[in-house]
């Protein structure tokens, strides 16, 4: 009973944070902040680290010029978003170097570029037989037995795989992301942290629960943003392989506090998508999908968020749901010790 009344407390004070914080918006006073002010262009792989291996190229390579790519086109795009690159040469930052710029940066968005690879198809033919001799039995009773085995030739050819993906962290996964949600605390960057959010001890439950909502937020918006991407290749002719979520190796997707997506653009192990990834005209083609699918994310973003200024209450509920259960979460934790 003492447990319900301290967490009706807790909603209470948060919603009513929340509520005075969309209401500073309505006003009209504050300028409307832009939804994203920084994106972080990540080249997969680099230096000692070539990635998959084609016939003639490493994924590193194409990894930098498509990021390269994407920056230029990007910048021409969208002129008011800072572009950030993780690498500009045959380097390779480590991964959590790379999580940290975008974190330190306060990124708005995470995109990492790579290129898929898929191992070889095996094959095999029976070519003949041959016989093989065994002996059965012991002493007197020991027999000669033949029989014939097949005789198989084994090759390999590259495998078809083809087409694009790109993927986000899994949802299964969240709790990982929201510990770095939690230690990289990218609501303690936002303009106004205090008057928007009041001051939040970062151990609290109140703060708890609010970097789960934020995780929650980030996960909505990855999968949407990595939706928009992969539309976009299917509109050019590309094969859409779909939205995939992984919850381990991406690494720095689970690391930055930010919505991410990793693009893998394509099979470096199909000989014709080896050589449209090394093409100028498949890299700036594949940059403008990815340009048009983050103005598509943005315009996306700033609906949602006109939607919630006029919706405060269904904004409110859901939020306090999920606070409400995070709340409740961590006090069955403490009650464990
Ligand atoms: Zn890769």
């Amino acid at each position: 009973m003492i447990r319900r009344t301290l967490a009706f407390f807790v909603i209470a004070a948060f919603s009513i944070s929340l509520f005075s914080f969309s209401s500073t918006e309505n006003t009209g006073i504050k300028k409307k902040q832009r939804v994203v002010k920084t994106i972080v262009i990540d080249a997969g792989h680099g230096g000692s680290d070539g990635g998959a291996k084609g016939s003639y190229s490493y994924e590193k390579d194409i990894c930098l010029d498509v990021s390269l790519k994407v920056q230029e086109i990007m910048a021409k795009e969208l002129p008011d978003v800072k572009l950030l690159m993780t690498r500009t040469t045959d380097s390779y930052p480590a991964l959590h170097t790379r999580a940290n710029f975008a974190n330190n940066n306060k990124g708005d968005l995470f995109l990492c570029i790579h290129v898929n690879a898929a191992p070889p198809k095996r094959h095999s033919e029976i070519i003949g037989y041959k016989t093989v001799t065994s002996y059965a039995g012991k002493g007197k009773k020991r027999k000669k037995v033949t029989r014939k085995v097949p005789k198989y030739r084994t090759w390999t050819t590259p495998s078809p795989a083809k087409g694009t993906e790109t993927y986000i962290w899994g949802a299964h996964k969240n709790e990982d992301k929201e510990v770095a949600m939690r230690e990289n605390a990218p609501m303690l960057t936002e303009d106004n942290f205090e008057s928007n959010y009041g001051p939040i001890d970062p151990n609290s439950p109140e703060f708890i629960a609010l970097s789960l909502l934020k995780t929650k937020q980030y996960f909505k918006r990855s999968a949407t943003l990595a939706g928009f991407v992969q539309d976009e290749f299917a509109k050019i002719g590309r094969i859409d392989r779909d939205v995939r979520q992984r919850g381990v190796g991406i690494w720095v997707l689970q690391a930055t506090a930010m919505p991410s997506i990793l693009v893998e653009t394509g099979y470096i192990t199909n000989r014709e998508e080896e050589d449209y990834l090394n093409s100028k005209a498949g890299q700036k083609e594949l940059a403008e999908c990815i340009t048009r699918a983050v103005k598509n994310y943005i315009a996306w973003l700033e609906k949602q968020q006109n939607y919630q200024d006029t919706d405060n209450n269904a904004a409110t509920a859901a939020n306090t749901k999920a606070m409400l259960e995070a709340v409740d979460k961590k006090e069955k934790q403490r009650k464990a010790f």
